[in-house]
């Protein structure tokens, strides 16, 4: 028996903990896989790429292991971007800290360009790495073969490999075994019942974007990020105040809404999101600036909480 340091209290023998990266391009179902396997809503399904931005997405905590799964934003847009050349070097960091990498991609389409850059990356990583193809569903049957040898042609022979669907549950089991295989021994890095606590924060910001994506879906395209400007944990109800960033004064004014009742709209279902999640209730104060091209800026790219040291 090892004995849990956190709770001081006794861990089975054999208890496993550890680091398990998610790593895929946008779209390949990175959060409906991580949903499904902590079924709980932290990470966010969206039907338009980039709105993972959280570098821990969830914990699972059992009686005999604990797996914490964390995220590396350098590898979810594509390598003509930006973002990329500032975080390349940080996602190839993560993935060693990792004691495991799973690859998703999505199986319905052969490997593009991304999966190639990706594979090149994965390839390099000290971790051992699980290729995960997920949406099986959309295969057809003499598919199968081909498709899945292209992706695992990508990388070294003895690669262990699933083919899987997260948005029908199926293999799940599987790709959970094959994970907590690679588990190393030892105790608990976080408490039972933290789920993401240190990264209430993100999820917050993130909520409010999921709003603004879901509200304005055809108004506004995806150049939108939220940033906490307040976060009050001592108070009751939390106090938590975010400003919403989109690149141009149009989509500001499409935020805010005729008389404030689009952001009124999108800071009630945000509130009622976070406090779902946090099971307790909480202020929600939004506010909107405009800040053009923001992408292409670093400085503020640092400010959103990109390029920042964890
Ligand atoms: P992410 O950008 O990698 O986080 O991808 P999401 O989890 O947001 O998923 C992108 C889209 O793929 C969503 O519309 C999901 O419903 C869909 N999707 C995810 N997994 C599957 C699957 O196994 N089969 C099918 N058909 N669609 C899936
Ligand atoms: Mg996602």
């Amino acid at each position: 028996m090892t004995t849990d340091p956190l709770l001081d209290t006794a861990l089975p023998a054999g208890h496993k903990a550890g680091f398990v990266a998610v790593i895929g391009r946008p779209n390949v179902g990175k959060s409906t896989l991580l949903n499904a396997l902590l079924k709980q809503k932290i990470a966010i399904v969206s039907p338009r790429p980039q709105t993972t931005r959280l570098n821990q997405l969830g914990i699972i905590t059992e009686p005999d292991h604990q797996i914490i799964f964390v995220d590396t934003p350098g590898l979810m847009h594509k390598a003509a971007h930006k973002l990329d050349e500032t975080m390349l070097a940080r996602a190839l960091e993560a993935l060693n800290d990792a004691d495991l990498v799973v690859w998703l991609v999505d199986a319905s389409t052969p490997p593009g360009e991304d999966d190639i850059a990706i594979s090149e990356i994965v390839g390099r990583s000290s971790s051992p790495v699980v290729l995960a193809m997920n949406k099986n569903d959309l295969v057809a049957i003499d598919e199968v073969l081909p498709r899945t040898t292209a992706y695992r042609d990508l990388l070294t022979p003895e690669t262990p490999w699933l083919f899987f669907s997260a948005e029908r549950k199926q293999g799940l089991p599987e790709l959970y075994a094959l994970i907590l295989e690679h588990l190393p021994e030892g105790p608990r890095f976080y408490p039972e019942d933290q789920v993401t606590e240190t990264y209430v924060r993100d999820i917050a910001a993130e909520m409010v974007r999921e709003q603004v994506l879901l509200q304005l879906r055809d108004e506004i395209p995806h150049g939108t990020a939220v940033v906490i400007t307040q976060f009050r944990e001592n108070e009751i109800p939390l106090h938590i105040e975010a400003t919403i960033y989109v690149e141009k004064p149009n989509h500001k004014q499409i935020v805010i809404g005729a008389g404030g009742q689009q952001l009124k709209s999108i800071g009630r279902a945000a509130r009622q999101e976070i406090e779902k999640l946090l099971e307790q209730r909480i202020y929600l104060a939004l506010w909107v600036k405009v800040a053009p091209k923001w992408r292409q800026n670093e400085a503020q790219l640092k400010s959103f909480g990109y390029g920042q040291d964890e």
